[in-house]
């Protein structure tokens, strides 16, 4: 019985992140899974996060001042605003060929993760008004 709860609430979780693209945070999953459960607790929803992201079904993207969550698992580059916080996926290939940075130093790359800083369209058009 509690079992079957505890899947269907990490379902639940995982729909939430698959249903937005603008990766968000552990706590707009929270409020958005709110909506359809509203008995589920924030250590819930964040502890289902941590198992989901664990299990590669989401990824969990680190930068530098927050945590956010990403549908797509994927190794991907993200554009990070540095005005108004949004991450959007780089559309850009990953970069797979090491070869220049392992040849003489005997270091094996397993992945690598980047993001890009800048500014979003949106903050570019309001800086220009
Ligand atoms: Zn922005
Ligand atoms: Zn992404």
């Amino acid at each position: 019985m509690i079992k079957q709860r505890t899947s269907r609430q990490r379902q639940l979780i995982l729909d939430a992140v698959c249903n937005r693209c603008d990766h968000p945070t552990a706590d707009e999953i929270y409020l958005d899974v709110r909506e359809k459960d509203n008995r589920i607790s924030r250590g819930t929803v964040y502890r289902n996060l941590g198992v989901l992201s664990e299990n590669s079904q989401v990824t969990r993207v680190k930068l530098p001042q927050a945590e956010r969550y990403d549908s797509r698992t994927d190794l991907h580059y993200h554009l990070v605003c540095t005005c108004c916080g949004s991450v959007s996926d780089a559309p850009i290939d990953y970069l797979k060929d090491f070869d220049e940075i392992e040849l003489d130093n005997g270091f094996v790359i397993s992945r690598h993760r980047t993001i890009f800083e800048g500014l979003c369209s949106v903050c570019r058009k309001k800086k220009e008004d």
